[in-house]
């Protein structure tokens, strides 16, 4: 059995690492030079992959390159427009907001032009501030009527009732906390999805094993099921044969 990690960055990881046989990567970009490493990656093995600008991004480079950054994407057409979306944990100034604003209005627009689905990144702010708090409640209504999926979900058990209600489907690591435990409850088997976004979440692509089995043992269910199931779903939302 193949089972996917819907979320990687493989090109990360240190030289050397070797990925099990039954583990199928979906390979993320999250800047210009990230992307560009993506699909050298798909050009050398093979993988489904995602291209996009993260927020993070969109605060830490000079976005006078923005048009120069969506010709590659559109160029290398991928499984995908992500990781991207906003992050309010990162962001300190209303100018960091307002930036990233544009890139993802422009990363959403290029997902329609595409026709590709779209795979999210959002953080909330944990900070005392003015800024805004909760990044779901303002990303959803810009994603009405695409294909979502939400990576790396942190947000509330009711938000991911809702995505799930608009047809969106949910991304788990294999963090455990008791929302992420309501939030796998609450969601059904045919929209989760299973990633270890490493190096920087999990150690590696093997950290879904973990998250297989979380999903298992939360509802009740063994870890095959669970296993081809996400596989399945992830071959589905990001269009590709396992
Ligand atoms: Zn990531």
């Amino acid at each position: 059995m193949v089972i996917v990690d819907s979320h990687t960055h493989l090109y990360d990881m240190k030289k050397g690492y070797e990925l099990p046989a039954d583990i199928l990567p979906v390979v993320a970009g999250y800047s210009h030079s990230s992307n560009r490493k993506a699909v050298e990656l798909r050009e050398q093995k093979g993988y489904p992959i995602i291209l996009g600008i993260a927020p993070q991004t969109a605060i830490k480079k000079d976005i006078e390159r923005l048009d120069e950054w969506v010709d590659f994407i559109r160029q290398n057409k991928p499984n995908g427009i992500g990781e991207v979306g906003l992050d309010y944990k990162w962001a300190q100034t209303t100018k960091d907001i307002e930036n990233e604003r544009i890139v993802f209005e422009r990363m959403i627009s290029l997902a329609k032009e595409m026709d590709l689905p779209i795979i999210i990144h959002s953080r909330n702010n944990p900070n005392e501030n003015d800024l805004p708090k909760d990044a779901v409640d303002d990303i959803l209504p810009l994603v009405k009527g695409m294909r979502v999926l939400m990576h790396f979900y942190s947000g509330t058990a009711e938000q991911a009732e809702k995505i799930v209600a608009d047809g969106g489907y949910i991304s788990m690591t294999h963090m455990r906390s008791k929302e992420r435990r309501k939030v796998i409850n609450i969601v059904p088997l045919d929209r989760l999805l299973v990633e270890s976004d490493c190096p920087y979440v999990g150690k590696s692509p093997e950290s879904i094993r973990e998250a297989v089995a979380y999903i298992a043992e939360a509802k009740g269910l063994d870890v095959e099921t669970v296993g081809q199931a996400t596989a399945a779903n992830a071959a589905k939302f990001f269009n590709f044969r396992l």
